[in-house]
């Protein structure tokens, strides 16, 4: 049997004296689709960002294909583990195309034309080939944060993370940046999205797990969390979003 792509195994993490996440452990598949959810302070971000290394963590492991994210260099694991932001972290002086060119350039090592021709495929992927030489700032908020997923999916990473990715968003946009998100895992991508988005987590997730208070409390596939949870915490606190 082949490894996990993703496997946090008893993952411990705390800033400074205040403990964050208390014995995190699951697995991700080839094409799973986990939908991470918890109230604000649960440490759903800090998880995301121990597994691409913007967070170190004091006890457990974190495996990529097999191997631990600390035996990988950790642009090589950035490459492999795309992450899209709720604020997007677009560079504001570079356009659409050269926001996603960066990395093909600096991490990837393609030619000024290669990177553009992949740039300019990926942005018409996520629906922007008009927007390809614009400004952040002439961007609406969906079209910045399709800029943000396509700058990570041009990296051909074997995971996408997610952090609340339409959080900052005017509801009007939300919609086109889910759609972008459920095509990519129709298309199979393995990724791990924090978001309130409960009607994606229906349609989209293998399954969603429930954090709190640093603690993995229940994950499962959508209908057994949303219809018959095992716990009361995950009752309380799914019916609050839904
Ligand atoms: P969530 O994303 O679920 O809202 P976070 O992972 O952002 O939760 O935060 C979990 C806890 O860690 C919170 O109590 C938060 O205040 C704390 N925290 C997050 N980032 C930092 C940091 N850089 N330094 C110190 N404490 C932090
Ligand atoms: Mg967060």
């Amino acid at each position: 049997m082949s490894d996990p792509l993703l496997d946090v195994d008893d993952v411990y993490q705390s800033y400074g004296e205040e403990s964050v996440l208390e014995g995190i452990t699951f697995e991700m598949e080839r094409q799973d689709v986990k939908v991470l959810v918890g109230p604000s302070g649960s440490g759903k971000s800090t998880m995301l960002r121990c597994v691409n290394r913007l967070t170190d963590i004091d006890d457990g492991d974190i495996c990529l294909d097999g191997d631990s994210i600390y035996d990988l260099d950790a642009d090589e694991l950035r490459r492999q583990v795309g992450m899209v932001f709720q604020d997007f972290n677009l560079f504001a002086h570079l356009t659409a195309i050269e926001n996603v060119t960066l990395g093909l350039k600096r991490v990837l090592g393609l030619s000024e034309r290669e990177a553009v021709e992949k740039a300019a495929w990926q942005l018409e992927e996520v629906g922007l080939r008009e927007q390809a030489n614009s400004y952040p700032a002439e961007l609406s908020g969906g079209q910045k944060q399709r800029v943000g997923i396509a700058r990570a999916l041009a990296m051909d990473p074997k995971l996408m993370l997610f952090d609340e990715p339409t959080s900052a968003l005017d509801p009007e946009l939300i919609g086109e940046v889910l759609e972008v998100m459920r095509d990519l895992a129709d298309e199979g991508m393995t990724m791990l999205v924090v978001t309130h988005e409960m009607g994606f987590a229906k349609q989209a997730a293998t399954d969603v797990l429930f954090l709190d208070d640093g603690k993995l409390v229940e994950q499962g596939p959508p209908e057994q969390l949303f219809e018959n949870p095992e716990h009361d915490r995950t009752a309380a606190f799914l019916s609050r979003l839904t």
